[in-house]
């Protein structure tokens, strides 16, 4: 057998050879061009640098070069800068325990040059030229080379030794995306430092030296800066500042979460976990706060040396950091928010809240078409209650066309059923509908409950497997096109899979760099909250390096989208609704099992019933 622990023959310990050292360190350290990125951005901020500039080729792995204007190394620590646990940042444990600088490990620039062609090129401050070394001929010297100050680091063909790690590698505008967030981390923390950034050749970002409001309205935009609240706190030694974005400006994903400790980017639940509670009474839990916050903290107080790419901290008072920045953040998003609008969610509230609320104020809140209110299955009944309650004109409108169009594509019958009705449907007739959840119906031979949602599910996913079998699905057009800011990553994969997202009958479109616009989506999803639908769906086509792979994987895509269209839990529904569903379930195939193989209906035979109440017994 071949895996852990069943070594075919005892052998002898043996020291390993550095290389593989070096390699085995690499993949902690090297897990993707943005993670070499990261490691020489850091040396270049620990040098002093004042302007970085980098070059990437193939989404990085085919060329990463930074030249920054630091300090340099000198002819003789040239050689030693390529090997492992040199480093001229620490010389104790104390100076560890009390590391300002982002490196201290000595094991960067050894694990890359274990996986990538380097070149290094640097030259001090009291050196006549500059000198030059490169990890292909190791045990030479480093030669004479021209350079007027700093260093420049050349990092080719990632992993050309490695294939099974450059097999790993996602698309070159994924990994290019990686990269160019790997930078962005930086410049947020560092805006007194200059960066640009190029990608084959043709400039991606270009940031002169500013102040940190300015360096963080340049990278995450208006929108973001419009609606944070910026704080500034202190107690004892702690201090914590930068932007908090109220609930309005709440994202899907995490991906506008900045947070720096002693400058340094981390992702650490403690500290996560004290900003999702401070945000816990004004946000949806299915939301994502926004924020750009810098804590400072004598650095005896953090342990950074948890992790090798050391994006995990350890505090050494976990739990007075946790209560402050929870108090700090709480106080700071506290201030009249009843004077601001609160985001709206698909769900059964939202009917009530739109007829309560201001029109104007839901309608700028969130897009008319964001809560879907309407009927799930479109019927007179239904457009005539809302009409009824005087929701704002233009989403009224709205949302018949969009249940008109639903039930167009969707073929339903929302008709009432006629009197002999136990008999000749399986399913049988609904009776109530409980707690949003299940549908009751009665049919011959006695109760069936319905997992709505589940059932609904099923029947748009084989619906979409049909249709797609044969064509591009009917696609509807939104009333007011959604615009949306996106990832880094979002844009990338919204490029790569541009044709597919064609294909599946959404219309997008980039409408700026972190911004796409929605202007259709399929019929039979008309209903879904369109910008969850495509951020859902962009995050699973992020996992395909290319469209070659999307026909294999095209179901869990088509899983995706049922999912998001598929009539949510609480949503009331009437009673032709409801048979509506039931008929539709009998006319799909696989309708008795959700996209996750659970169960979508059960009966409870009158006999069952029966002997639940021990009647006849
Ligand atoms: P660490 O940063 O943990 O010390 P690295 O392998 O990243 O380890 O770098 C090794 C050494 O090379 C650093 O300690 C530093 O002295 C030197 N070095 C690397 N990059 C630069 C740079 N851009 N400017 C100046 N010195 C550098
Ligand atoms: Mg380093």
């Amino acid at each position: 057998m071949n895996s852990p622990g069943h070594s075919q023959r005892l052998a002898h310990i043996q020291p390993l050879p550095d290389q593989l050292i070096n390699q085995i360190a690499a993949g902690e350290v090297v897990e993707r061009p943005a993670s070499v990125l990261k490691e020489i951005l850091e040396n270049s901020l620990d040098a002093g640098a004042q302007q970085i500039d980098v070059q990437l080729a193939a989404g990085g792995s085919q060329l990463i070069r930074l030249a920054d204007d630091g300090h340099g190394i000198s002819r003789d620590d040239l050689p030693l800068a390529l090997m492992r646990h040199a480093t001229s940042k620490i010389r104790s444990l104390d100076d560890l325990e009390h590391v300002a600088s982002f490196g201290f490990r000595g094991e960067a620039l050894a694990s890359i040059a274990a996986v990538a062609r380097l070149n290094l090129t640097s030259r001090t401050a009291d050196s006549e030229h500059a000198w030059r070394i490169s990890n292909a001929n190791a045990a030479s010297a480093p030669v004479p080379a021209a350079l007027s100050a700093g260093t420049v680091i050349e990092i080719t063909d990632l992993y050309y030794n490695t294939p099974a790690r450059r097999k790993f590698l996602k698309s070159e505008a994924t990994e290019f995306a990686h990269c160019q967030e790997a930078l962005l981390r930086m410049a947020i923390a560092r805006p007194d430092v200059a960066f640009s950034l190029a990608h084959n050749g043709s400039s991606k970002l270009r940031l002169s030296r500013s102040d940190s409001a300015q360096r963080i309205r340049d990278l995450l935009g208006g929108e973001f800066f419009e609606q944070a609240r910026s704080l500034e706190l202190a107690a004892g030694d702690l201090h914590l500042s930068g932007y908090a974005a109220l609930p309005a400006y709440s994202r899907a994903t995490r991906d506008e979460q900045y947070f720096f400790v002693n400058g340094r980017f981390v992702r650490d639940k403690l500290l996560t976990h004290a900003v999702r509670q401070a945000y816990a009474d004004i946000l949806h839990g299915s939301r994502h706060p926004a924020y750009v916050l810098f804590l400072e903290l004598d650095p005896y107080g953090v342990d950074v040396n948890v992790h090798p790419a050391k994006t995990e901290v350890r505090f050494r008072d976990a739990r007075s950091i946790h209560q402050f920045i929870f108090h700090a953040l709480q106080r700071t998003l506290a201030t009249p928010l009843s004077a601001l609008p609160a985001i709206s969610l698909a769900s059964a509230s939202d009917t009530n809240a739109a007829t309560t609320a201001e029109p104007g104020q839901t309608l700028r809140t969130a897009p008319a078409f964001a809560t879907t209110a309407g009927s799930p299955y479109s019927s007179a009944h239904s457009s005539q209650r809302q009409a009824s309650l005087g929701i704002a004109e233009s989403r009224r409108q709205h949302e018949n066309y969009l249940n008109f169009a639903a039930a167009a594509a969707s073929g339903l019958d929302a008709t009432p059923p006629g009197p002999n009705e136990n008999t000749t449907s399986p399913l049988g007739y609904a009776l109530a509908q409980l707690h949003g959840i299940y549908i009751l119906a009665q049919n011959a031979s006695g109760l069936i409950l319905v997992d709505m949602h589940a059932a609904h599910e099923r029947i748009l996913y084989e619906k979409l497997k049909q249709t797609l079998d044969t064509r591009t699905p009917a696609t509807q057009a939104l009333l007011i096109p959604v615009v949306l800011s996106a990832s880094l990553s979002e844009m990338a994969t919204a490029q790569t899979h541009a044709d597919t997202l064609t294909q599946l009958g959404f219309e997008l479109s980039i409408a700026g760099p972190q911004q796409l616009t929605l202007r259709s989506v399929p019929v039979l999803l008309a209903r879904a909250q369109p910008t969850e639908l495509i951020r859902a769906l962009l995050a699973d086509l992020g996992e395909y390096p290319t469209s070659q792979l999307i026909a294999a994987r095209r179901n869990e895509l088509l899983a995706t989208m049922a999912c998001h269209g598929a009539v949510r839990a609480r949503r009331q529904l009437s009673l032709p609704e409801m048979n509506a569903l039931l008929r539709d379930m009998e006319a799909t195939d696989r309708a008795d099992q959700c996209n996750h193989g659970r169960p979508t209906w059960t009966q409870l035979s009158m006999t069952d019933l029966d002997r639940l109440f021990m009647r006849g017994q």
